[in-house]
C-alpha cells in the first residue's frame, strides 16, 4: 500500500489560505492546519469590542475555515519569538511597520519544524503573485522557500503553474496541472474557484492579515518604543494600542481613554495593571494610565479624561482614581477646554 502523503497549510483565516488547503485536499493528500497567533491578529476579539464592526462574525476565522473543509487546525501561539521578527525584520517593514516578508520566511520556517517534527511530507500558502506589494511577488516567492528552509517542500497551490516544479510534484503527489496560476490583487478566480468548491461563505479580503499593517495602529506602536526608550513589548500593549483614544500630553505617561462601552468593557480587564479614572460626579468614559505619571500628571489626566465626559462644561468635576490595588482617590479638576487638548497629543 503506498504511503498516505501529507501535507501542512498555513491557514490565516482568509479565502486564499481556504481554497490552497481544498485545491490540495482535493487531489487526495491529508491535510492539517496552523494558524500562528502573534497577537497582532485583527479577528476575533476587537470585533466583538467595537459598535461599528458588529456585523463582523465574532469567531476565530482560522478555526472556522478548518471546520469548514474538514481539518485539523493546530494554533500555536508565537508571541515571544515573533518579537524578534518585529522589531530587526531582515527586509525592512512594508507601507507601515508590518516586516511582512520577514514574517512569512519566519512562519514557513516554523511549518517547516512542525512538518518534520510531525513526520509530514510538505507544506501549503495560499500565496498569489502579484497580490502583496511586499511578500507576494515574483522576486520574494524564492527568497520565502529558501530562508525559511523549506525549499521545493513549499507548494503554492493558488500560482503554483507559473512556478518551478516542486518536490511534491516531480514525486507525483500531487498533479501539477491541477494547480492555478493565479497572479495579481483581482479576486474573480478566487471566487470563481471558491463557488466550484461550494464555498460560499468567507472572510472578506482585507490589507493585511494584522494590525501591523494599519497606519494609526502603527504610529501607536512606533509611539511606545519612542516613549519607552525600547522596541520591547509585552501582549497587554499589543492588545490594548487595539482600543480607545490614546493621548500622550508628555513624554512620560499616556492616557487611554474608552471610545465606547464595548472598549471600556474591555478596558476594565486592566485595571490591575494600571493606574486607571473616570469621571464620578458626571457619566464619563474609563481611561488607563499608561507610563510612570506624577501626582500633577494624574491631575492632567484627570482633565482630559473630564472632557470626554458630561461635565465637560462644567466648572468643577469629580475624577476617581484607582491605583493598581484598587485604592481609590478624588480629584477635583475643570476639564480641560477644547482648544486645550493639543493636536500633537493624540497619538
Ligand atoms: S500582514 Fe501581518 S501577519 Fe500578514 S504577512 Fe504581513 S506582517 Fe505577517
Amino acid at each position: 500500500m503506498s504511503k498516505q502523503i501529507r501535507a501542512v497549510s498555513l491557514i490565516s483565516g482568509g479565502l486564499d489560505s481556504m481554497l490552497a488547503t481544498k485545491a490540495i485536499m482535493e487531489q487526495g493528500v491529508h491535510v492539517e492546519g496552523i494558524n500562528f497567533f502573534t497577537g497582532f491578529c485583527v479577528e476575533g476579539h476587537t470585533h466583538a469590542i467595537r459598535k461599528k464592526d458588529k456585523d463582523k462574525p465574532k469567531r476565530n476565522n482560522s478555526l472556522w475555515v478548518a471546520e469548514t473543509l474538514g481539518i485539523k487546525l493546530h494554533i500555536i501561539d508565537i508571541i515571544e519569538e515573533y518579537k524578534d521578527v518585529l522589531i530587526n525584520p531582515k527586509h525592512g517593514y512594508g507601507a507601515n511597520m508590518n516586516p511582512c516578508l520577514d514574517c512569512k520566511v519566519f512562519m514557513v520556517k516554523k511549518a517547516k519544524q512542525w512538518m518534520e517534527e510531525n513526520d509530514f511530507d510538505f507544506i501549503i500558502t495560499g500565496e498569489v503573485m502579484g497580490q502583496r506589494p511586499m511578500s507576494q511577488r515574483r522576486e520574494t516567492m524564492p527568497i520565502i522557500s529558501a530562508e525559511s528552509g523549506a525549499d521545493d517542500r513549499l507548494v503554492r497551490p493558488l500560482c503554483g503553474q507559473s512556478l518551478p516544479a516542486t518536490l511534491p510534484e516531480r514525486e507525483g503527489w500531487i498533479k501539477r496541472e491541477e494547480l492555478f496560476d493565479f497572479s495579481g490583487r483581482g479576486r474573480k478566480p478566487q471566487m470563481a474557484l471558491a463557488e466550484q468548491y461550494g464555498i460560499d461563505e468567507y472572510s472578506q479580503p482585507a490589507g493585511g492579515c494584522c494590525f501591523l499593517t494599519d497606519e494609526s495602529y502603527s504610529t501607536k506602536l512606533v509611539d511606545l518604543w519612542k516613549a519607552r526608550g525600547t522596541k520591547d513589548y509585552e501582549l497587554d500593549d499589543v492588545m490594548l494600542l487595539k482600543v480607545g483614544r490614546h493621548i500622550r500630553p508628555r513624554a512620560n505617561f499616556k492616557v487611554i481613554v474608552a471610545r465606547e462601552d464595548g472598549e471600556a468593557r474591555f478596558m476594565e480587564g486592566y485595571k490591575k495593571n494600571y493606574i486607571n479614572m473616570n469621571c464620578s460626579s458626571h457619566r464619563g468614559p474609563l481611561a488607563l494610565i499608561d507610563g510612570d505619571a506624577s501626582a500633577e500628571d494624574l491631575y492632567l489626566a484627570a482633565q482630559i479624561v473630564a472632557r470626554y465626559g458630561q461635565g465637560r462644561d462644567a466648572d468643577k468635576v469629580e475624577v476617581a482614581v484607582r491605583d493598581m490595588a484598587g485604592n481609590e482617590s478624588t480629584l477635583e479638576v475643570k476639564p480641560l477646554a477644547k482648544d486645550e487638548l493639543e493636536k500633537e497629543w493624540f497619538v
